[in-house]
């Protein structure tokens, strides 16, 4: 499949706000607490009210930085509720937050409407309000269906909450189903991480994610990786220990997820207790473990039918995510609420990612974004190609140049030709695409181009 813009621009709306913060988070968000939702949901109106002119034609076109009104209304060909976790909202919440003139448009015009969930949070009542109120498509972040994997990562559900969410989610009308699952976790062997997957796909879902872990400063799991910061209790034992008689995992016995400790010893030392700099750490997962589970559930996912469209996503047959791909294909997107983007008109905008000072912002009557980058058509071409190349159709080189005036290969030159030489990039009738071995180190290779 090759991504166009489908012309309307995508709407994205955040939701900040979790049960509690997971381990690997650096997400824009927090822990709820009611009033708290409150002044934002206030705020998020406040905000959408002032592009009102320029996408709908209502509201009142009174934020003073937002982009010029337009005289034609121009409605969302995407919506896509996220967070954080929108689910955490009690019902009357969710339905005042589908009630904001932006977001009550898209639910009735919008030709995908999607919800992300997290198991935990999601109840019948929850899910019947979203699915009648105009979403037709659920991703739920599922991230592992091992407990003490999930608890490792912070998250607040455990793997049988999971099929239960997808059952709820079934009964309520959700016929569009995603799961989320994280990969590369530390102490995670490939066995271990395909036994998730196959109990993701036991649920038959229509599209499938994959991501790897990535310890983003500050967050505790960076800090336990780094050394700075001691590995949480209830998690030292089964990642300290390489026996894994504790907790019955016989597969984990010949990896030792931990740096700088006694990995034999069934004992606590004074240094696991500390985490002192010269302490334990928490080990990351090895790259070739990690090379091996994604190139496994690759295969494994074709072979389920799922079609690979992007790096980390799979989908069956006409259930790709259409919010997404108009991202990558360079469309044009609206983001609303902390921490959110948007691209109009030619120009990047990100949203403050702190929840207290975007309400104050916004009702001050002051914009709430952050930073702003007009950009040029070069850098335009340049991302245009970066983020055609997430998709495995590759990009199309004479479209390419249609679209942003510029050959592909006169202005990456260089860049280009080492990436073909090395194999991580190939041009195959026309188009430029990741080869195997360039998906598994993507991110590196796009980093490039720009
Ligand atoms: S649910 Fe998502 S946004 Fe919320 S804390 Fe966890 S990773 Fe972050």
């Amino acid at each position: 499949m090759g991504a166009q813009p489908c012309g309307a621009p995508g709407l994205y709306v955040h939701v900040p706000f979790c049960v509690a913060r997971c381990r690997y988070c650096a997400f824009a968000s927090s822990v709820y607490d009611r009033a708290g939702a409150e002044r934002y949901l206030v705020a998020l109106a406040r905000e959408a009210a002032g592009f009102g002119t320029w996408a709908l034609g209502f509201g009142n076109g009174s934020c003073a930085e937002s982009p010029k009104p337009k005289a034609e209304s121009r409605p969302f060909a995407t919506l896509y509720l996220g967070g954080g976790t929108p689910t955490v909202l009690p019902a009357e919440l969710l339905e005042r937050l589908c009630a904001l003139p932006a977001i009550a448009a898209a639910l009735r015009d919008a030709g995908e409407r999607t919800v992300e969930a997290n198991p935990g949070t999601v109840d019948a009542a929850r899910l019947g309000l979203l699915r009648r109120a105009g979403f037709d498509r659920i991703s739920l972040g599922a991230q592992s269906f091992d407990d003490a994997e999930l608890a490792l990562l912070g998250r607040v559900h455990r793997a049988g909450e999971t099929a239960e969410a997808v059952r709820l989610a079934r009964a309520a009308g959700f016929d569009n189903l995603g799961l989320d699952l994280i990969f590369g976790l530390p102490g995670q062997r490939p066995e271990g991480f395909l036994a998730s997957l196959e109990a993701a796909l036991r649920l038959a879902p229509e599209h499938v994610s994959l991501y790897g872990l990535t310890y983003e400063p500050g967050t505790p799991l960076a800090e336990e990786v780094k050394g700075t910061a001691p590995i949480a209790a209830r998690h030292r034992y089964r990642y300290r220990n390489r026996s894994g008689a504790r907790n019955g995992r016989a597969e984990r016995k010949d990896f030792s997820p931990l740096r700088g400790s006694d990995t034999d010893s069934d004992s606590d030392t004074d240094a696991d207790r500390t985490g002192t700099a010269d302490g334990p750490r928490l080990r990351p997962c090895d790259e070739e473990a990690e090379r091996d589970m994604y190139l496994a559930a690759v295969g494994r996912l074709r072979s389920a039918g799922y079609a690979h469209y992007e790096i980390a996503n799979f989908a069956l047959p006409g259930r790709e995510s259409r919010h997404n791909l108009n991202y990558w294909a360079g469309g044009e997107y609206l983001g609303l609420g902390a921490g959110a983007a948007s691209y109009l008109d030619g120009e990047r905008r990100v949203n403050t990612g702190d929840v207290a000072e975007y309400c104050a912002r916004v009702e001050a009557g002051r914009s709430p974004v952050e930073s702003a980058e007009r950009l040029g058509a070069e850098k335009r071409a340049r991302e245009a190609l970066m983020l055609g190349l997430r998709m495995t159709s590759g990009v199309d080189l004479a479209g390419f140049r249609a679209r942003t005036g510029f050959d592909a290969q006169a202005i990456f030159g260089a860049t280009l030709e080492s990436h073909l030489a090395a194999g991580r990039i190939e041009l195959a009738s026309g188009r430029l695409g990741l080869t195997l071995e360039g998906l598994l180190v993507a991110n590196a290779v796009m980093a490039d181009f720009i």
